[in-house]
């Protein structure tokens, strides 16, 4: 590959990249370099789905590439576990000894070692790459990467049949737009770009949350519905859409399987029934019926903030139910988006080689339970061993694992091997053995998916590690050697594994190479005569997969594990959406970001603060019987009555007395995908003296 650029003087040029973030929108990057320094850095405008704007945050990626608390060395623990202090080493001391307490762990039980990783690249090759072959090779216990996607994911595979849907371009000329769990203002800029131009057109907005994001401010109508009765909401759409016959006849007969079965399910579900669930009007149930009935196209943007409770698969199968009843599929403009990722034709056999682990079949941990794991739960250790040693990439789970009193409490563990690949000293770093310093997006080479649209986006090195930095896949390459493994596997460097992670005809490496980005040819209506890639080749209505699991065949409302309204001692419901400002727990400890926010907050609506004696700006105690958490109350009609919204992910070590939200989460699971359900939660809410 030849680098591409533009050279407006000999010393400066522009490389083209991709934003590693967990986002939807993976943007184009350019970023301009001048005498081996990155100094700007752009949305790449001839990236359509970038149009040359990148959000608040990534717009400050060279203050976070440039900060001063940037980790530029390997480092090892000389404190007490958790306490974050640490002396400098030298890579080959550090890997010397990393490889040879691993290789000892695992000449007795390799399952006692686990690999901790998720999104903190999105990057195929600094995610998912020679991090799992590294794990193959060693039989270490597999990690089920629960924490974002899946109950929503499986909910939507046992449905459409995969991450499958509408390009996201398409929705611009949609009539009526349901955003549904989504603060795309907030997490999906470039959609909204998308619904603007719809709204410009005439189409109507309709955004349905518990919470009344920017974005709800912004459409015709917000549906502020309780916490976890999505799938109540659609139920009564669909018993709607029956007693009006606002159907499709012919596509119902033609592309789904089940609907007899799911006509008497929806039959149960008329609108004061959940209305009542709800917590919304009757008549506005009724009227998005109606909406949804008579507009065509009708587009849904499902996102994962409905999914995180304990009935969030079965909702998300509810939901993707709808476009099948109406015949949206039929307009390209019409269906249905939560996420695009299935339809990338990633090899990801050849990227993370699970051959390597020839024969063996290691445990399945799984990392929404990562607390009881680390506290030895004989029952998240699946029967097994205690785990001796975690590898963390990519993620900072002291931060955003549910219940984290535990997870603190597992870390912090002085007989549990720690190993952290960091950017920065985050509070998962703070319990590290050995902390090693990463490279970020502008060092580094990766190839990239997307969950929101539909271009393979290749990321280039733009300027040269900072200090001693260096890929994730160099420290798994380096491990492996020194392992004395001699599978040429091993050997691959980045940019090979750039090129391996899809077959060479699936896409046009030539575009990739010249624009950074390479469009798939993907069909412009995906199921406008079915073709659904589900077993039956249908919209599956009802699932024989499921029902073969004995589960429900059919999608149905699943009450919360902390139904609002059902405990006396926690009457309040909460959420944790994610601050305007960061990215989970990224971007928390760049100043001019963390300025914005300004401290942790839980916004509480007028009424649930007044019955409280609660002031706007008052400090307060946020509890249950899982833990407290003390920050900043807003008085503010972004929450409604009886729920309360926790934004997120601020470090602990940055609150006000080391902790946050999720020390009031639980470590329950979903319906289906085995998820966290950070949504499920009650908690109750007291003021305090600050
Ligand atoms: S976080 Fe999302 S919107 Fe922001 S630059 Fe990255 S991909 Fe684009």
């Amino acid at each position: 590959m030849t680098m591409t650029a533009a050279m407006p003087t000999p010393d400066t040029h522009t490389v083209l990249g991709a934003c590693p973030h967990d986002c939807p929108d993976t943007c184009g990057l350019v970023t301009t370099v001048q005498d081996g320094v990155a100094i700007k850095l752009q949305g790449n405008p001839a990236h359509r789905h970038t149009g040359g704007v990148l959000c608040t945050k990534v717009s400050r990626y060279l203050e976070r590439n440039a900060h001063p608390e940037r980790l530029t060395q390997p480092l090892r623990r000389v404190g007490r576990k958790g306490e974050g202090r640490f002396e400098p080493v030298s890579w080959d001391e550090a890997l010397d000894d990393i490889a040879a307490r691993l290789k000892a762990i695992a000449a007795d039980e390799p399952q006692a070692i686990l690999p901790y990783s998720y999104a903190g690249t999105m990057g195929l090759v600094q995610g998912e790459s020679m991090d799992r072959r590294f794990f193959h090779k060693l039989g270490a216990s597999l990690l089920d990467r629960t924490i974002c996607s899946t109950a929503g994911g499986e909910g939507l595979g046992y449905t459409l049949g995969g991450k499958v849907g509408m390009r996201i371009e398409h929705f611009a000329e949609s009539k009526l737009i349901l955003i549904w769990g989504s603060n795309a203002i907030a997490s999906n800029l470039h959609f909204w770009r998308h619904a603007q131009a719809a709204k410009r057109a005439g189409a109507r907005l309709v955004c349905i949350d518990p919470r009344r994001t920017e974005t709800a401010d912004k459409c015709d109508e917000h549906i502020a519905l309780l916490p976890g009765t999505d799938g109540a909401l659609a139920l009564a759409l669909m018993h709607e859409l029956i007693v009006h016959d606002w159907l499709d006849h012919d596509y119902i007969a033609r592309h789904t399987l089940g609907w007899e079965a799911l006509r008497e399910r929806a039959l149960q579900w008329p609108p004061a029934r959940a209305a009542a669930v709800c917590g919304v009007p009757v008549a506005q149930i009724e009227a998005l019926a109606r909406d949804y009935g008579t507009t065509k196209p009708a587009a849904i943007r499902l996102n994962y903030g409905m999914q995180r409770v304990r009935g969030g698969g079965n909702a998300a199968r509810a939901v993707a139910c709808l476009p099948a009843l109406v015949g949206a599929w039929r307009h390209r403009a019409g269906g249905l988006l939560l996420s695009s990722s299935g339809q990338f034709p990633a090899d990801r056999a050849t990227l993370h080689r699970p051959d390597l682990l020839a024969g063996r079949q290691p445990r399945t941990l799984n990392m929404s339970s990562i607390g009881d794991v680390l506290t030895g739960d004989a029952t998240a250790l699946a029967g097994g061993p205690a785990v001796k040693a975690v590898v963390v990439y990519n993620s900072n789970p002291v931060a955003v694992a549910p219940e984290s009193a535990k997870v603190a409490a597992g870390f912090a563990r002085e007989d549990l091997f720690t190993v952290v690949l960091e950017q920065f000293q985050t509070d998962t770093a703070d319990c590290a053995d050995y902390l090693l310093p990463a490279t970020t997006q502008l060092e580094h080479w990766d190839i990239h998916f997307s969950y929101g649209h539909t271009d393979v986006m290749l990321n280039r090195p733009a300027v040269a590690p900072r200090g001693q930095a260096r890929s994730n896949a160099w420290v798994f390459r380096e491990l492996a050697r020194r392992m004395g493994w001699g599978e040429a596997c091993f050997a691959d460097d980045d940019e090979t594994l750039c090129r391996q992670a899809f077959r060479p005809e699936a896409i046009d490496w030539a575009a990739l190479e010249r624009d950074g980005f390479a469009t798939l040819p993907l069909p412009e209506a995906p199921f406008a005569e079915g073709g659904f890639p589900t077993p039956s080749g249908k919209c599956e209505f009802f699932s024989a997969r499921l029902a073969a699991q004995g589960l429900d065949g059919l999608p149905d409302h699943l009450p919360n594990y902390e139904p609002a309204g059902s405990s006396a001692d926690y009457p309040l419901a909460m959420i944790s959406p994610p601050a305007r400002n960061f990215l989970n727990s990224t971007f928390v400890n760049v100043t001019s970001l963390r300025s914005m926010e300004g401290e942790p907050l839980v916004e509480i609506h007028a009424d649930d603060a007044a019955a409280r004696g609660i002031a706007d700006g008052a400090m307060v105690r946020v509890f249950n019987a899982r833990g407290e958490h003390r920050c900043r109350a807003e008085v503010s009609r972004r929450a409604r009555p009886g729920v309360v919204n926790g934004l997120g992910i601020w470090w602990r070590k940055l609150g006000v007395d080391g902790t946050n939200v999720n020390e009031l989460t639980s470590q329950r699971l979903t319906d289906l995908g085995r998820g966290p359900t950070f949504y499920d939660c009650l908690v109750q809410v007291e003021a305090v003296a600050a």
